[in-house]
């Protein structure tokens, strides 16, 4: 047993305890947490806030040799093609080499679990060594062939192969502007959770809304592309994947208070809002989801992750912080790849954070790299935040800012307990 104190517990769940105290077993169940009041016994004290540990709801560890490979700022088609073309130019040796270290240092800085995207098994065996927890996403990219048996039998191999190595997994698709709509029905066929890029720059939505674009130039190039629709992105991505159970959209860069609405709408069987009129669940929807509707009121199915490190990298931009918090919702976290970060620790993601929205108060964004990724992963029953029977991990933060109750840029992370 052990008991670990600091001046500031973060427990995510509940409000922070000054001067709380969490009591652990051997193997880092929470027993306990509590004020500590008077000098106890046996108490390990550190200066600084005590959290639970990090989940990162968005990487692609097996692009950790991409560290510098690709420059900043270039737009997201261009630096899709750039990591297209550095990929071939390592060993298995090399990949496997940082990818083991990324592992490594993502957990010593505090990341607990791991959202991970893999197009390749090349990550599997590291990560079923690993203490982090890591749910697999097995990605999908069908360029528009729509090759659906061919892609969906390898992806189901690989799918096997990461259930061998006894990693959490299930199958995804990469993107709306990637894939065919025969691809993506045919894939929501056969999974239950899955994680897909949504509006990751303007060019995305132009793309479906105007078919037009770098975006949609390049992909042209590839394979015959639909024709324009007027709805963004997201409006694809949704009508071809009605049946998932939890979906996370990760970047949603260039996602409306429109598009949000739609699709909080779409997953809860609600019609587009019209001013002055109540949402109700319409018939049709009833029938789209073959009477297993959700009920208007009941949590969304989807998670909405953020990488704005990632988003900065890329395209020198932001999400929608402001907009989504104002519509309630369920925020998570990633770091994405080494390929567009200069690391994947969760803390870099929230400094970013509080340096770009200041306003956001630290326990809400710690929220979103906590309990948020482990809703949007589904391991919120051990994992993101200090409670009574969980196993969360304990990050310590040091250096933190309590006059401004903020991280700082001098703030640092580390895991204190597994
Ligand atoms: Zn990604």
């Amino acid at each position: 047993m052990r008991k670990i104190a600091a001046h500031y517990v973060f427990p995510v769940s509940t409000p922070p305890v000054r001067n709380g105290l969490i009591t652990l077993s051997d193997d880092g169940e929470i027993l306990d947490l509590r004020q500590m009041h008077d000098e106890e016994e046996g108490v390990e004290f550190y200066s600084g806030v005590l959290a639970p540990g990090f989940v990162n709801a968005h990487c692609h560890l097996e692009l950790s040799h991409l560290l510098g490979e690709v420059p900043e700022h270039v737009g997201l088609t261009n630096f899709l093609f750039s990591v297209v073309a550095a990929i071939g130019k390592f060993s298995d040796e090399q990949i496997l080499r940082s990818l083991s270290l990324a592992d490594a240092q993502m957990y010593a800085q505090g990341t607990v679990a791991v959202g991970d995207i893999s197009n390749h098994s090349i990550s599997f065996e590291a990560k079923s060594k690993s203490p982090i927890f890591y749910h697999t996403f097995i990605e999908i990219i069908d360029l528009w062939k729509a090759n659906v048996d061919e892609l969906l039998s390898k992806a189901q191999r690989l799918l096997s192969d990461a259930q061998r190595c006894k990693l959490s997994a299930s199958l995804t698709a990469h993107a709306p502007y990637t894939m065919s709509a025969a691809m993506l029905r045919a894939l929501a066929q056969k999974s239950t959770h899955m994680s897909i890029h949504n509006q990751e720059c303007a060019d995305e939505n132009l793309f479906f809304e105007q078919g037009r674009g770098e975006l949609y130039k390049r992909y042209s190039t590839l394979a015959a592309l639909p024709p324009a629709t007027g709805k963004t992105s997201i409006h694809y991505t949704l009508e071809n994947i009605v049946e998932v159970e939890k979906l996370l959209l990760v970047h949603n860069t260039c996602t409306s208070s429109k598009d949000y609405d739609y699709a909080e709408g779409f997953v809860r069987c609600l019609p587009e809002p019209v001013e002055g009129s109540r949402r109700e669940p319409t018939p049709q929807c009833f029938d789209r989801l073959s009477m297993t509707a959700r009920k208007p009121n009941t949590k969304s199915s989807i998670s909405w992750v953020l990488c704005p490190r990632s988003n900065l990298y890329i395209e020198n931009a932001l999400p929608p912080v402001h907009m989504l918090r104002a519509k309630g919702a369920n925020i998570a976290l990633g770091t994405d790849s080494l390929s567009s970060n200069h690391s994947l620790n969760m803390l870099e993601e929230l400094k970013c954070l509080a340096q770009n929205f200041p306003n956001i108060p630290f326990a809400e964004a710690l929220r979103w790299a906590t309990l948020g990724g482990a809703e949007a992963l589904r391991c919120e029953h051990k994992f993101g935040s200090l409670e009574r029977g969980k196993k969360p991990g304990l990050v310590l933060l040091e250096n933190f800012d309590f006059d401004r109750m903020s991280v700082s840029a001098a703030t640092t992370s580390r895991l204190l307990t597994k």
